[in-house]
């Protein structure tokens, strides 16, 4: 700390700066895949170009570039392949049916990427400048974002620690990168509830962890518990419903934040995990409390809580007829409904009717219109 400290007034070091961006366009770029072309094949097609920029601990941060999307060069000794020096984000650029291109509250993003990097001593950036280099990059892949209602164009910054050094110890190298991907709707024939499982034995993250946090280091443990999950129900679960302490808290589901939907002696609650340091602080999380607090009756609920939440008291819920929604909510899926919950060896059949709640459909219909900038919101802001 105390070297990047002095290293910042030195005179060669230099913080991010949007102006100093150099775009060097591939010769033939490749031309983006039709609408059709994109089912299925989610964060798999990329389009030509990627946002880069190496910082090193004397020098700062480089000027950005713009520069075909290819394969990074890294030591096989890079701090990244063995301690996870790495962290990510995941959002979108949207073409409204004004032809506008916009991106959906990127200052959220921004801040979330710097307290990630901030956990892991690597170092940060200006924000403000990292949305304008974000809408720089979109510009130059424009014709990468499809058209079309669900459609979107994926963005993943990521940034890496790139120090050929095999001590577990703060970086003094590291690239950020931006790539993209177009994509279409989640689910592109209406709402598939699936099935998840409340998971006893695997936790995701704890108080005083990292769970907060979009680091890489928190997902590789995340894939086997959902192959256990699968197998437990026959292969009937998608995601692991993760639970925290011995009175299973609900916290997260999959990598999105989840939501229930419950009656009340106060009406309909809506209901998430508290920002407790276990729980990511999801975009879209934070939209919907704001949408639903905004207004709450506009989403037919009566009340708006981020509040502790137990599976025993899903269970009653469910028991008693006062379980009305539960789901999942992340910039990838926008809401994901849940049909059923497994939780030590019992189904909890949550009512959706076979598609999506009336809360989580109004939700999905309101933030949809926001991303778009169909809105008043403000948070969708032309790049
Ligand atoms: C990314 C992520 C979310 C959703 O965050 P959004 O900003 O809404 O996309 C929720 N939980 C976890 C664990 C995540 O990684």
């Amino acid at each position: 700390m105390l070297r990047q400290a002095l290293n910042r007034t030195s005179r060669a070091f230099s913080s991010l700066d949007a102006s100093k961006l150099k775009i060097e366009r591939c010769a033939t770029p490749a031309q983006p895949p039709a609408n059709e072309a994109l089912v299925g094949q989610w964060g798999r097609i990329f389009s030509p170009h990627m946002l880069r920029v190496d910082w090193t601990a004397s020098d700062g941060w480089s000027a950005p570039r713009i520069q075909p999307h290819g394969p990074l060069q890294l030591s096989p000794a890079a701090m990244t392949l063995h301690y996870a020096l790495q962290c990510f984000e995941g959002m979108k650029a949207y073409r409204g049916d004004d032809d506008a291109i916009r991106l959906f509250r990127p200052d959220l993003n921004a801040r979330r990427m710097t307290s990630s990097l901030q956990r892991l001593a690597m170092p940060t950036f200006d924000e403000t400048a990292f949305v304008e280099l974000l809408k720089r990059y979109v510009e130059v892949e424009q014709e990468w974002v499809p058209r079309g209602e669900g459609h979107s164009m994926y963005l993943r910054p990521t940034c890496v620690a790139t120090d050929p050094f095999l001590g577990v110890g703060v970086p003094q190298e590291a690239t950020l990168y931006v790539i993209a991907s177009p994509v279409g709707p989640y689910f592109p024939d209406g709402f598939k509830p699936i099935t998840v499982v409340a998971d006893t034995v695997n936790v995701r993250a704890w108080p005083g962890g990292a769970g907060d946090t979009k680091i890489g280091g928190n997902y590789a443990p995340t894939i086997k518990p959902v192959l256990d999950a699968a197998a437990q129900t026959d292969g009937r679960a998608q995601q692991v419903l993760f639970l925290f302490g011995d009175d299973h808290r609900v916290t997260e589901v999959g990598s999105m934040n989840v939501f229930v939907v419950l009656r009340t002696a106060s009406g309909v609650e809506l209901v998430t995990a508290p920002l407790s340091g276990d729980i990511l602080p999801g975009v879209t999380r934070r939209s919907i409390l704001d949408l639903a607090r905004a207004d709450p009756a506009s989403v037919g609920v009566d009340v708006v809580s981020e509040r502790v939440f137990t599976m025993p008291e899903v269970v009653a819920a469910s028991r008693e007829g006062r379980l009305l929604e539960v789901f999942g909510a992340g910039t990838a899926a926008v809401v994901c409904p849940v049909r059923e919950v497994v939780y030590q060896g019992s189904s909890i059949d949550v009512p959706t009717g076979g598609g999506a709640g009336p809360v989580a459909s109004e939700l999905w219909r309101r933030l949809s219109d926001a991303h778009y900038g169909r809105d008043a919101s403000g948070w969708a802001v032309a790049i």
